[in-house]
């Protein structure tokens, strides 16, 4: 049961220090409880009071890992039910439905997609991670699926309805953290010794809500602690429906049995790729903590790992570069110099467009804390007299001869300034649009 605001101030030292940034204990208590502070944020908390107090901190839905290394996923430990109202954490982990019914053809080129689809956007690389291996034939075949699945670095779902099988398959990759899949009202207690056995997280299975939560608290009190909850629900409708209520009852109405991440099978709603896609894409905004999916086709994973990355991002921080000096194209001394922002979608943006220019480049990027070019103009971060230094301390011009540096043409009202502050210097106004720089770059003369 969570504690009140009330109840956790009397296990806080009372110093009112403001350490954690709120004015007194009272007022971080009440944060803590309203789930809107974190107990790390107190440094005070005595080793007692941090045990008492864990369940009153933790996020209402549960966070859990599955896999290891570089495809490992964290799914769950949302706090809010709206994106704005803070941030989304935990992006949900996009999976692959691979049977062992498949032919061997069919089973190499899934286990391949996983590479093929991979892209790099915003200097981040989108990707779906998970194999989600379905047992349908006989044990062998199952078992040989687990294995080729070892040796590739993606994370694992094991779907098996044969504890048995199950356990032989959690022998062969404990080591991977694989997901269990899936805990039922008739043989729950069985799942739950192999999750605890081999320490891995386990879906729990329920013909709707009430089940599922009816298992999830009998396996609560076997001490199984990583769950994910599946309702059964194969119909869009019903899968949007209980995501929704999952959601609301872990995070408004404090119900433990229900505060864990879901899973959900758009591969079992429809036979046809684009309606399973539209299917994933609502599910991704509306609380899946992961998504098994029948196959992957370019026009069909690529808008969804978007979706997910705009998604799962936090809205009160800009996505940005680090300031510095890209070489684009091989530059040398003699080479163009370019200034801009360091928001994001500006700089792939930029750098594209020179790369396309295919005109050796120096691109350098200013911090402005996220703000575009225009923004950050107005904010008074994209000024003459602060680029202007800026191009002095980056160390650009112990890489060129000449004494030139272009700026982007929304800006060209800073040109003054930079002047005065770059004396000596030419200043160039480039191109408004960035779709304007090839043609620009390549009239460049030095
Ligand atoms: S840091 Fe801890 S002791 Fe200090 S005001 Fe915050 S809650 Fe109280």
């Amino acid at each position: 049961m969570a504690l009140t605001g009330i109840q956790i101030f009397k296990l806080l030292p009372k110093t009112n220090c403001g350490d954690c940034k709120y004015p007194t204990c009272l007022a971080f208590a009440m944060a803590l409880a309203a789930g809107k502070a974190e107990l790390d944020a107190c440094p005070h908390v005595t080793h007692d009071a941090r045990e008492q107090l864990s369940d009153a901190s933790a996020p209402p839905i549960r966070q859990l890992t599955i896999g290891t290394g570089d495809y490992e996923v964290k799914i769950g430990g949302e706090t809010v039910l709206f994106r704005h109202e803070k941030t989304f954490f935990n992006k949900p982990g996009i999976a692959i439905l691979i049977e062992d019914t498949m032919d061997e053809n069919e089973i190499e080129r899934r286990f391949s997609t996983l590479s093929l689809y991979q892209y790099e956007r915003i200097g981040m690389t989108l990707r779906p991670e998970i194999v989600a291996l379905k047992n349908k034939g006989d044990a062998g075949k199952f078992i040989n699926l687990v294995q080729m699945a070892c040796k590739h670095p993606y994370s694992i779902i094991l779907i098996s309805d044969n504890p048995s099988i199950m356990k032989e398959a959690l022998h062969i990759s404990k080591e991977k953290k694989p997901l269990i899949y899936g805990a039922k009202k008739e043989n729950y207690e069985e799942f739950g010794r192999l999750a605890k056995e081999y320490q891995c997280p386990l879906t729990v299975r329920g013909m709707g809500i009430e089940e599922a939560s009816w298992i999830t608290e009998k396996l609560t009190a076997m001490g199984i602690k990583d769950m994910v909850i599946d309702t059964s629900s194969r119909s869009i409708k019903d899968a949007f429906h209980e995501n929704i209520i999952i959601r609301r009852a872990a995070l408004l109405n404090k119900i433990k049995p229900l505060g864990f991440p879901t899973i959900s099978f758009p591969c079992n709603m429809t036979d046809d790729l684009m309606k399973e896609t539209l299917i994933a894409s609502l599910l991704i905004a509306k609380y899946a903590g992961i998504i098994v999916l029948s196959d992957f086709q370019g026009e069909s994973i690529f808008p969804l790992l978007l979706q997910r990355l705009n998604i799962y991002t936090d809205p009160q921080r800009p996505m940005t570069t680090q300031e510095g000096i890209y070489p684009i194209n091989n530059p040398d001394d003699r080479s163009p110099v370019l200034v801009t922002c360091n928001f994001s979608l500006t700089y792939f943006i930029v750098s594209g467009e020179i790369e396309n220019s295919r005109v050796p480049s120096w691109l350098c990027v200013m911090d402005t804390e996220g703000l575009s070019v225009m923004t950050a103009w107005a904010a008074g971060k994209f000024v003459g007299d602060l680029v202007g230094a800026f191009i002095k301390k980056c160390g650009i011009v112990d890489k060129i001869s000449h004494r030139k540096v272009i700026i982007p043409g929304y800006a060209a009202t800073i040109l003054g300034d930079m002047e005065e502050e770059l004396p000596g210097w030419e200043i160039l106004v480039g191109p408004r649009e960035a779709a304007h720089i090839p043609a620009y770059l390549r009239m460049w003369k030095n």
